[in-house]
């Protein structure tokens, strides 16, 4: 229980580049290296997106709309279909793909569905008060854009053999989380080294503490 405890609070502390003052309480991750990774990590350690508000933040945060995009038109069809296409993601990033598995082919199916829905939000470059250029979409985004988005982004990693082969999961206890290895020789290990890393590293210290005193 303890355990489960402390991930909790410590992803909150490894909110990566995430730091929109109105969200961070929702302890959202989006260190994972893909935005499709990112979204199956709303489910860790606990659902995330169980609220309009938190799912406004994820994608935020998630760089699939330029900063101050209003996303006034979410609503909760906006929370079922994110959470329908993490499922698939899911299903097709975890473990082999393969011709024959009934569940990756019907996850497949519907992700390519979702990816030719609907044009994907499209930036311009626009002044803003300050005299900078500054990204902003032309008008407020749709759902299905945005997943649009999300499932591209799933189809180009499933279609990438070195993304793919590049896929981890975390070593860490109770771990789920899914992230692209581009370290230096491939030896990343954990889904964060401040969360995860960091457990292991304080279990391996009261090992060897235990050990001495023995
Ligand atoms: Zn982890």
């Amino acid at each position: 229980m303890a355990l489960g405890m402390a991930a909790g609070t410590a992803t909150g502390t490894a909110a990566g580049s995430y730091s929109a003052p109105a969200s961070s309480s929702y302890e959202l991750r989006f260190d994972s290296g893909r935005i499709c990774l990112d979204l199956l990590a709303t489910t860790h350690p606990e659902e995330r997106l169980d609220a309009v508000e938190p799912l406004r933040a994820w994608i935020s945060g998630s760089g699939l709309v330029p900063a101050g995009t209003a996303l006034g038109a979410a609503d909760a069809s906006w929370l079922v279909g994110f959470r329908e296409l993490r499922g698939h993601v899911g299903q097709l990033v975890r473990g082999e793909p393969s011709r024959d598995s009934r569940r990756f082919g019907i996850a497949l199916a519907r992700v390519n569905e979702l990816a030719c829905a609907a044009p994907t939000p499209a930036p311009r470059a626009v002044w803003d008060d300050g005299g900078s250029l500054v990204r902003a979409l032309d008008g407020d985004p749709s759902c299905a854009a945005l997943l649009a988005a999300v499932a591209r982004d799933a189809v180009e990693l499933l279609t990438d053999p070195v993304a793919r082969a590049s896929i981890r999961e975390c070593e860490g206890d109770n771990c789920p989380i899914v992230y692209l290895d581009t370290s230096r020789g491939r030896r990343r290990r954990w889904c964060s080294s401040e969360t995860c890393g960091n457990r292991e590293r304080v279990a391996r210290h009261r090992r060897r503490a235990a050990l001495a005193r023995a």
